[in-house]
């Protein structure tokens, strides 16, 4: 069975599109680098990329500098969340 992930902030209640079947540990990855993230634009200068994922990561970078500082989790299609 397939199942989406993506990522959901709790505070907004809001979501991202569901882009990584079975994708958590490669969203969990590229999370820990959340607050190089939010740190500022110089990040974009650098050339990371998700396994497999590669171009969600904008969105991604997007997402997680609306949401600095809220309650991030995984989220998936089915409407499950876990802690990243
Ligand atoms: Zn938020």
């Amino acid at each position: 069975m397939s199942t989406y992930w993506g990522l959901h902030c709790v505070t907004c209640d809001e979501s991202t599109d569901h882009f990584a079947n079975h994708g958590e540990a490669a969203i969990r990855q590229y999370a820990q680098l959340r607050e190089l993230i939010c740190g500022g634009d110089d990040f974009d200068r650098l050339n990371i990329e998700i396994d497999g994922y590669s171009w969600m990561t904008g969105d991604l970078d997007d997402f997680w500098r609306r949401h600095a500082g809220h309650n991030i989790m995984l989220g998936n299609e089915y409407g499950e969340s876990e802690a990243l």
